[in-house]
């Protein structure tokens, strides 16, 4: 495959299995012309039960990344990143690029996770929504509809997080009216700052999801409104480092995309789609 370049992956400084190094091994034995990772964001409101990067680590972290880079200058182009929350308070300087993402809703004083396994969400929405999953969808999107403008990132991550454990529709209907108009607004919202989101296939991994982030439909959807996208697989071990990569610029391309971007020394480039 052309252009191979993912810049979502985590290591053991988060939940990550493999070290900056193994990960950046493995994308050069598969071939990667450029491979980042993009470690967790310190978020103080819930940091007892992350494993983010700290104040204490994020410099170690660059640190390490920095070396690597040089390490494996004649292989790949290796770009330290951080996938900085929307609560994430680090500061982002030595980072190469963001990946914003909201993993978090906040809701009558707790911050609830967005994606906590199919019990976890069951449970958000009868607490704070009545059971009424629609109205759970709607404030996650409202929330993500800050995340460029917030973390001013280079890259929308995970954008339709919510519907991580909703295989077949088991937690609700992503055709309803209801989710589709706020999802769409969301990304209107996001569009005004920032083009660029991942089709991000780490859910396909770890949980055996059909379709990636965004869904199919919403691909569409971007793709109309004039947005770009750039593969990730969110991997947090090196087995799972390009996943589905020929797959999803197959999907791209039968959604209309023309190309993908990919990180390079020289910055943001586009790979035709052919
Ligand atoms: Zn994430
Ligand atoms: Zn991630």
């Amino acid at each position: 495959m052309r252009g191979l370049c993912n810049l979502h992956a985590h290591t053991t400084y988060a939940d990550g299995a493999n070290t900056c190094e193994e990960m950046v091994l493995a994308a050069a034995r598969a071939g990667f012309e450029s491979f980042g990772i993009s470690e967790h964001s310190y978020v103080s409101v819930e940091k007892d039960e992350l494993a983010n990067l700290t104040p204490e680590s994020a410099p170690k972290f660059l640190a390490e990344m920095r070396g690597l880079k040089e390490k494996y200058a004649d292989k790949l182009a290796v770009f330290a990143g951080i996938e900085l929350d929307i609560l994430g308070d680090a500061t982002t300087d030595g980072f190469e690029y963001i990946i914003g993402s909201a993993h978090f809703i906040h809701k009558c004083g707790e911050y609830r996770f967005v994606d906590d396994g199919r019990d976890g969400q069951r449970i958000t929405a009868d607490r704070f929504f009545g059971g009424d999953f629609y109205a759970f969808a709607e404030e996650y999107y409202e929330t993500e509809s800050t995340v460029a403008s917030v973390t001013n990132c280079d890259i929308v991550g995970h954008f339709d997080l919510i519907n991580k454990n909703n295989e077949g529709g088991r937690l609700f209907d992503t055709a309803s009216p209801r989710y589709r108009a706020a999802a769409v607004e969301s990304m209107k919202e996001i569009l005004k700052t920032q083009r660029l989101f991942e089709l991000n296939t780490g859910a396909m991994y770890r949980i055996g999801r059909t379709a990636p982030y965004p869904e199919p439909w919403l691909l569409r959807e971007l793709l109309e409104r004039g947005g770009e996208v750039i593969l990730s697989s969110d991997s947090h071990a090196v087995e799972s480092i390009d996943y589905m990569f020929p797959e999803m610029e197959a999907l791209l391309r039968s959604v209309g995309f023309k190309y993908r971007k990919i990180l390079t020394t020289a910055g943001f480039t586009d790979i035709p789609l052919r």
